[in-house]
This record gives C-alpha cells, structure tokens and sequence, in this order.
C-alpha cells in the first residue's frame, strides 16, 4: 500500500482528502471508532442533529490556503469579491445573535459585560484590546505575522516567542491588568479554547488567541464563524465522503514499526477479532500523540504532552429559552458560572421558531490536575453528572423548570491538548512535527493548540510529504 492513515479526526480525514485531491487512491485511513470525526462527531435525536464536541469555525486567515481551496470545493465559500476576498455562504455563517451573556440578572450582547464596569475596568479593557492590535499586526524579524493560524505560519522571533516561557496570568500581572470583570473575561477564553486555566496557558497561547485571527472575507465577515446544527461534524463529513471507500472504522492501530524504507502497521479489526498487518511505503499517525507514543515506545517520547478533560452535555428541551434581555443567541453563556453555557443546536434554522431544540453544554474540568479530574469524571456516575447540568440550566434559564426532556452527558477525558508555558519548545513536539517518511505525524496536539485549522494544516502537511516520498505528483496548497 502507498500510504496508511491512522486516525479519523478531523488531521486525518484532512490528510486523506489531500490525497484524494491529488488523485491519488493507493491509501487507506483505519479509525479505532465506528464513525470518523474524532472531537468533532455529532450526535442526532428526532429533535436535530447536534455536536459532541467541536462546533465552529472561525473564518480562517489569509494564510490558511489549503483550507480555503477545501472550503470552496464544498460550497461553504462561493465565490471570490474582486479583490479576491472570499465570500461565504451566508447560511453557513453564525445567524444573529451569535453571542449572549449572563451579567447581573439580565442577557447582553456579546461576551464581555457592557454595564457595572468601573473607570479601571474599562480602562484596562482598552488597554488589552490596544495591546492585542498591536501584536495582530506585528510582524518579526523573519518576516512572518507574529502570531498565525496555522500556528507554523508564526514568527519564530524570540520577542514573541519569549511569551513561552511563562503564563498568561503571570504576564497579565506584569502588564498590571488585574480587573476582575477582565481577568473573568480571559479565563473563559483560555478555558474555551484551551480547557484550561490562565495560570496554565503559556503567554504565547493567551495572547495568540486574541492576536491571530485575521479572517478573510468578503462583506466585512471576516470576524464571524461559520456552524452548522451538528457542528464541525459538518466539515468531518464532507471529508470522509471524499475518501468513504479508503475508510475502515473499528480498526484500532496499536503497533508500528519501521520495516526497512517501510512501515508495517498492526491493527486490530474490532467486528472480526481478530489482527491484521499492513505495509505501506509510508504511514501517518493521526492520533493524539499519548497514543502514537505508545505505538512505538521506543522511539517516541511522551514529552510534556497533557491534556484537559471535557464534559459535554445535549440537553434536549421543549421549548426555546428565553431570559430578560437580548434574545436567545446562538452561544449563551453565564459571567456566574464555572460552565461555557450552551450553544444552540436549530439556531441556523429559521423555521425553529419556539419549537424544541437542543442545547450543547459544555465544561472543561480546568480547576484539577487534569489526572484528578479525569479520576472525578470517572467516578461521579451519570445521575450526578445530569443533576450539574440540569442545574447549571436552570440557573441560567429558570424558564426552562419544566422543558427538559432529556441529558445526554459525553465524557472527553484527554479532549485538548494543554498549551502550557516551554510547550512551544518542548523537542518532543518539534521533532515529531518534523519527522520525516515514511512515518508522519499530523494530530492538532502538534500545534499544542486543539483548534480545526491546526489538525486541518497537520494533515495536509503530512500527506504532501506522504506524496513526496511516495513520487506521487501534486501542486502543493500549502
Ligand atoms: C469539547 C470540545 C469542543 C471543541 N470545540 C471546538 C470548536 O468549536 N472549534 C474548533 O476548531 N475546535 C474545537 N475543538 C478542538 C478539536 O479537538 C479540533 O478542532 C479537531 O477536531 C481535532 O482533530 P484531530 O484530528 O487533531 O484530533 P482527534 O479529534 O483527536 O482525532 C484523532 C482520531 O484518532 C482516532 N484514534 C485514536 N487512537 C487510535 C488508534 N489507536 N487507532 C486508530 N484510530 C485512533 C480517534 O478515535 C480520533 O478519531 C473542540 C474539542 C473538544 C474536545
């Protein structure tokens, strides 16, 4: 075989449809799971479909090309304005109102509390906004943006770099920016997207999650996000139909060895019981990287990956809720609470009106050690875990006391990758990101950032390199 992809996250589904794109058809994808997507799968009831884990997509930046060429192929982006700005389907981006928050008793637009802010509070707000401009468009002595998504597209110039050697709260203290109203702002982003506290997110992380995003489109959309009701399992499932013959789920991989300028692949075929080994001239691992460790102990060191634990929670209620203020917006989530609040599942479909829906609740278990509270997450049976949800709900939406129908709790142990301080340095991810044919890496914990842009370019990066070594021919999109 020419090139064997294990893994069906949204990294290998990537690298599979590059090659695909390619023409190339001597390769195969083995997925431990009975459907591909990895975090980003989608569950569906007679109510709607609705994720399990990742559910947007910002637009992506200028410099992620390869994604750009996928989205346009699949109708998500229709077109270019002519300054070749891209536009995108405006049924695919977020509907208004995107974001809602909790504050004093009452919904408000947006995320950050607009009222019962001190003269401090603002200015302190306004002085992070300047500082995160400032680094939007910095550039460094390479020439690169100094922060990017793809995060590889960033500067190496150890003026930015630097910030990876300590926290992000240890820096915010520097910067003397302690308001409370802020600092609660910033640990739900450090928490939203990296499941993990300010004081364990690497400076570099914090600040690259206000200073990278530059999305690129038509319309003044470039600030917006693109969802769908089961979210990125949209995008996941785009891909594996590109690629449905190469794919073969209920395959666990649990070995891999290099077998001259080969690799032989062991899996373990879940509905046969039974093994089966497969040479291929080269193989991509597209698996979290605790797992590709154990693949080959020998040869790939654990590192300082560590990964934070996720409860995620589909909440199907009767009826739409509602709350003082602004409407019900697609994300909604309370300043009161230890939770991210809940997305919408039917907020794209304007027929939903009152009817029922489902919410999307989610919770990274951030205030442990990620050991002790995958040992929590283990122990606390589903009753327990219902009883969080239905209150975190019902506080934030007393209207909704007798419209729950149902919880579905999804329990994510090692659900992202920890951006922590020195992560950016550690070898162990450099030389894996890095590792030349015939073994491949390409898994979002490489970016040492769990975003779909990041296992999207892992992926694409690893299959042109499968192809190159494999003299298949290709134009790269990189
Ligand atoms: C709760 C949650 C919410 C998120 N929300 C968002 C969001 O809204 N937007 C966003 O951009 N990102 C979000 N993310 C981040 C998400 O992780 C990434 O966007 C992306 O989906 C990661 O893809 P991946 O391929 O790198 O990894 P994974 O999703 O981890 O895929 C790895 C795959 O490898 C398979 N595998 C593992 N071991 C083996 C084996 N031995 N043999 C064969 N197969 C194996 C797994 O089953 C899995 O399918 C979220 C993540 C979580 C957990």
């Amino acid at each position: 075989m020419g090139v064997l992809i294990a893994g069906g996250g949204v990294a290998g589904l990537a690298a599979g449809w590059r090659l695909a794109e390619a023409g190339m058809t001597d390769f195969a994808l083995l997925e431990l799971e009975d459907s591909t997507g990895g975090n980003a799968r989608s569950g569906h009831n007679a109510i709607s479909a609705y994720p399990l884990g990742a559910h947007y997509l910002p637009v992506p930046n200028r410099e992620a090309k390869a994604l750009r060429h996928m989205l346009r192929q699949f109708g998500i982006m229709t077109g270019e304005a002519p300054d070749g700005a891209p536009i995108y389907d405006p049924y695919q981006l977020c509907a208004d109102l995107e974001e809602r928050l909790l504050w004093h008793g009452g919904w408000q637009e947006g995320l950050f509390p607009q009222t019962g802010l001190s003269a401090a509070d603002r200015a302190q707000r306004s002085a992070f906004d300047r500082a995160m401009d400032e680094f939007r468009s910095a550039a460094g002595a390479d020439g690169r943006p100094a922060f990017a998504i793809p995060m590889a597209f960033s500067s190496t110039d150890p003026r930015f770099t630097a910030l990876d050697t300590i926290s992000f709260a240890h820096w915010l203290d520097q910067k003397g920016w302690s308001s409370t109203p802020l600092r609660a702002y910033l640990r739900y982003c450090c928490r939203d997207d990296y499941g993990t506290e300010p004081e364990q997110v690497s400076a570099w992380a914090g600040v690259h999650y206000f200073a990278a995003r530059r999305g690129w489109a038509a319309n003044g959309d470039g600030d917006r996000e693109l969802t769908w009701p089961e979210g990125n399992a949209r995008l996941a499932g785009l891909m594996a139909g590109r690629i449905r013959s190469a794919i073969r789920t209920g395959h666990s991989v649990f070995r891999v060895e290099r077998d001259g300028d080969a690799v032989l692949v062991d899996s373990f075929d879940h509905a046969r019981q039974r093994s089966t080994r497969i040479r291929a001239r080269c193989a991509i691992l597209a698996m979290p990287h605790f797992v590709s460790a154990r693949l080959m102990p020998s040869q790939t060191p654990a590192g300082s990956f560590s990964y934070a634990p996720w409860i995620v929670a589909n909440v199907s209620v009767s009826r739409q809720p509602r709350g003082k203020g602004v409407p019900l917006a697609w994300d909604n989530v309370s300043a009161g609470s230890d939770s991210l609040g809940y997305v919408v599942a039917t907020h794209q479909s304007s027929g939903a009106g009152d009817g029922p829906t489902v919410l999307t609740w989610y919770m990274p278990l951030s205030r442990q050690s990620p050991q002790e509270a995958r040992r929590i997450m283990l122990s606390r049976p589903l009753q327990a875990w219902q009883a969080v949800v239905r209150d975190d709900v019902l506080t934030m939406n007393p209207d909704l006391a007798d419209a729950i129908e149902r919880i579905d709790i999804w329990q994510w142990g090692h659900a992202m990758i920890r951006p922590v301080p020195g992560f950016l340095s550690d070898p162990v991810r450099r030389t894996a990101a890095s590792s030349p044919p015939p073994i491949l890496y390409a898994h979002s914990d490489l970016s040492g950032l769990s975003l779909f842009e990041e296992a999207h370019h892992r992926g694409i990066v690893a299959a042109e390199a499968a192809m190159a070594h494999v003299a298949h021919p290709f134009e790269s999109l990189i």
